[in-house]
């Protein structure tokens, strides 16, 4: 059986997150300052995931994104990552952090046999870093950067979240930062997920104004799309080492492609970032029957556009889990 859907998406990608702690609390992943965490008996344990990995794969999953909250938290993620890397048709794993405690674990993580990174940026500047995280240094987030550079994780990825009033003016410095060395600088527009409609109404940016300043520094040409790609269009400057992604969930929906499923810390399978339905699987995890089938619910329940632009001005998010703990 694969994993198709009622609208024909294959879905060969599944994101787990693997906690829902976070060292940081970023304003646009967790608008109130705090969310209520799961306590620890209630986080999916290693064995639990890597039983649902394992049914998943057999479906037809190829590609896992560990995430959370901050996966980096979670004891023992390089030997988890290990044991995944393990299953037969599991082809590609990825990490997406803040970078924060990367300078001490790229090592461990490259030795379990990650294959690659995304790590959060959004800006270049001390003192707006620790404001939209409530509480990060940027410097342990460049140290980290460092480290992955220097264990050779390629492409590393730096996901930037656009906003209005915050980072919009550093377009062009993390435009020209690809020039030089080898970095995917990743443009995502800002979703309001969780209970943020008002800040996200302020701080929305559309990425066109990425294009708009890419023009201004020269001429830069698309990325054929690859397999197994995710939602960024990749584009290069002539030249340069690097490359660019603008990742638009917003202004330009991205469902029509999507391949992922997602496994929230507390295990549910949610088909859909957006949208409330969530299919539990934590009691089920050892058994196999009843996992393809949650699996083919879950698939069911997905919808054929998130409608995030729309619903916002109607009914307000459908989803009541904050970014933080469903793991973007
Ligand atoms: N702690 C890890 C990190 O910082 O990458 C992993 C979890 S975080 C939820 C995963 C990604 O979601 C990050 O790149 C973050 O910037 C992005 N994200 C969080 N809230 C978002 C929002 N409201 N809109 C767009 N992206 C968001």
């Amino acid at each position: 059986m694969n994993l198709v859907d009622r609208f024909e998406r294959k879905h060969d990608y599944l994101r787990i997150s693997v906690t829902d702690r976070c060292n940081l609390l970023c304003h646009y992943c967790v608008p109130n300052g705090s969310h209520d965490c799961t306590s620890f008996h209630r986080l999916l344990t290693d064995d639990e995931i890597i039983n649902i990995v394992q049914v998943g794969a057999d479906l037809g999953i190829k590609k896992i994104c560990i995430t959370g909250g901050e996966p980096l938290v979670r004891k023992g993620l390089p030997q988890l990552i290990g044991k995944l890397k393990q299953i037969d048709g599991i082809e590609d794993i990825a990490l997406t952090t803040n970078g924060v405690f990367l300078a001490k674990y790229a090592h461990e993580l490259k030795k379990a046999g990650l294959n690659r990174m995304n790590i959060s940026l959004d800006t270049l500047n001390e003192e707006k870093y620790t404001r939209i995280t409530r509480n990060g240094k940027l410097q342990n987030v460049l140290e980290g950067i460092q480290a992955a550079i220097e264990y050779n994780f390629q492409p590393i990825k730096l996901n930037v979240v656009l906003l209005k009033d915050y980072n919009v003016d550093e377009i062009e410095t993390f435009l020209r930062w690809t020039m030089k060395e080898n970095v995917q600088i990743r443009f995502i527009e800002y979703m309001p997920i969780g209970d943020q409609q008002s800040e996200w109404s302020n701080q929305y940016q559309s990425l066109s104004i990425v294009e708009d300043v890419a023009r201004t520094i020269g001429d830069y040409v698309e990325h054929k799309r690859q397999q197994m790609a995710g939602p960024a269009r990749v584009y290069s400057f002539q030249n340069a080492k690097g490359s660019f992604g603008l990742i638009h969930p917003i202004s330009n929906e991205f469902c029509t492609s999507c391949n992922r499923l997602r496994l929230t810390a507390d295990g549910h399978l949610k088909s859909c970032l957006f949208w409330e339905s969530e299919v539990p699987v934590k009691q089920i995890a050892y058994d196999k029957d009843e996992l393809i089938e949650a699996y083919k619910r879950a698939l069911f329940l997905k919808p054929k556009n998130h409608e995030m632009g729309q619903s916002l001005y109607q009914q307000g998010t459908p989803t009541t889990r904050v970014m933080s703990a469903i793991g973007g």
